[in-house]
């Protein structure tokens, strides 16, 4: 099946976080809400409350069976609700939802959150804003009783059998010039690599000008560059760009922790010259094998 998924727009979250767009976008009272259930007929009828975007529609047929169509426009319209949300794996074990919940209500978040299961081993996290989302994704994983939670980004293409490669990544910038010490430089000096989230203390005090540090959630599967011009283009100078911990990911399996080229599902021989060699990793047929072997704390939906 072809999936005309693998080019979303290279900008689909890219717009820089902003409080007023949070709130054109509903999330304040969309997801996190809504307890009761209602009829199709009562929710699409309006109340004065709800923002529902106004969606356009073609029933089809593609590749012979009946579509739904919409615009990539409504496609994005319906997913900007859901921009400060992440997705928690647990490649071994899960704890229950409560448990989940409970971790996240200790972190003292500064706005809501909810946690829904998506899978057996994924978790949907909805935050509300993007200071949340940005001090939560930055940590990339948590130990929840003692089960790792590695953290995803959702993007309107997610599909629970691929990792996301967007992951976040502290740009540094040595020797950047001083008056460039300032929010919109270096704003739009991590947007060249993917979506801002935020600076270091030391950087927003610029109380350490030998380097300035950004973090940015950029895609690991592009060639990002290495040197950047800023300035006039007269006056400008080559500026160093350094990343920090940029973690290995598999263009064939699609996850986290190898490299393509120490793949061993994509380089079968790979396998046999390493036998009896200790590798840090866990090949991708090992991971498949646990989810039928393990017992999952909890059962497949009710959260
Ligand atoms: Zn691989």
């Amino acid at each position: 099946m072809e999936k005309s998924s693998s080019s979303p727009p290279p900008d689909v979250w890219g717009a820089p976080p902003s409080t007023t767009g949070i709130q054109a976008a509903g999330v304040a009272g969309s997801s996190v809400s809504a307890p009761t259930s209602r009829s199709f007929r009562d929710v699409l009828a309006g109340s004065s409350t709800a923002k529902t975007p106004v969606i356009s529609f073609t029933k089809s047929l593609v590749k012979g069976v009946p579509a739904l169509l919409m615009s990539e426009e409504d496609i994005l319209k319906l997913a900007s609700p859901y921009q400060f949300t992440l997705v928690g794996k647990f490649s071994v074990r899960r704890p229950n939802l409560d448990a989940i919940r409970n971790f996240f209500s200790k972190l003292k978040l500064s706005g809501n959150f909810s946690i829904g299961l998506l899978d057996a081993r994924h978790v949907s996290i909805q935050l509300t804003n993007d200071l949340d989302y940005s001090r939560v994704f930055s940590r990339r994983s948590y130990y929840i009783l003692n089960c790792q939670m590695r953290l995803l980004k959702w993007t309107p293409f997610f599909d629970v059998k691929e990792e996301s490669p967007i992951v976040p990544i502290w740009i540094s910038f040595p020797n950047l010039r001083l008056h460039f010490f300032n929010t919109h430089v270096l704003h739009a000096l991590g947007s060249i690599f993917g979506r801002p989230l935020q600076t270091d203390q030391a950087t927003a005090n610029r109380s350490r000008p030998s380097v300035a540090r950004v973090l940015v959630e950029i895609d690991i599967t592009k060639k990002h560059p290495k040197d950047i011009w800023i300035g006039s283009e007269n006056c400008g100078y080559l500026q160093k760009v350094d990343f920090e911990k940029v973690p290995y990911f598999c263009l064939h399996c699609k996850i986290h922790g190898h490299a393509i080229q120490d793949c061993f599902v994509a380089h079968p021989h790979l396998k046999k010259n390493n036998e009896g060699v200790q590798k840090v990793y866990v090949p991708i047929g090992g991971e498949k094998k646990v989810l039928g072997t393990n017992v999952f704390l909890e059962g497949e939906v009710n959260p």
